[in-house]
């Protein structure tokens, strides 16, 4: 598509996409991988519509912000299911980390675990938190998200499509 061609059907596809996001059934909604798959069926049972994250980027390239930023736009809405992102980890449900860790970050993101009251939840969001993607073996990295701290859902995609996070955050947050 040339940049400046508005022929497309772009109200159609928005629609389309946030239907899709609301049944949980877009492309890549059911590549939702848990790692701790009684972990998050718990917070699902305790957050019952409500589940606060504080997000950390551990060194990402900020393509994964953009998608977590789409999802909160009036398209995909994840507020209407009760998902928020959080400023302080104490009054968090758990962390939503994004990018490989650095090792100038991997300090951080333990302290912020470390603040976040129990029973918590941490969502590794894109495949660099998953396994370093492409920044895996770069000079700066320490590991995986996983490798700093216990990881309990996995969301792959580089970076995951907005609709497939909001689908994989409802099944923690019970909605
Ligand atoms: S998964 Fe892709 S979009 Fe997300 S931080 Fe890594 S390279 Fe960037």
């Amino acid at each position: 598509m040339r940049i400046g061609d508005f022929s497309r059907p772009r109200i159609g596809w928005r629609r389309q996409r946030a239907a899709e996001a609301a049944k949980g059934t877009a492309a890549g909604a059911g590549t939702v991988q848990a790692a701790g798959a009684g972990t998050v069926q718990a917070a699902a049972n305790r957050n019952r519509g409500s589940l606060q994250l504080r997000h950390v980027d551990a060194g990402s390239c900020n393509g994964c912000e953009l998608e977590i930023a789409s999802i909160f736009s009036p398209t995909y809405d994840a507020e209407q299911f009760g998902i928020r992102l959080e400023a302080s980890p104490r009054h968090a449900d758990g962390l939503l980390v994004t990018g490989p860790v650095t090792v100038n970050m991997s300090g951080p993101l333990r302290k912020t675990f470390d603040s976040v009251p129990r029973p918590r939840i941490v969502i590794a969001l894109g495949d660099c938190a998953r396994d370093c993607g492409v920044f895996k073996g770069a000079y700066g990295v320490e590991g995986a998200v996983g490798d700093v701290v216990p990881v309990d859902l996995e969301i792959p995609g580089c970076p995951p499509h907005p609709a497939a996070i909001v689908a994989a955050l409802r099944t923690v947050a019970g909605t």
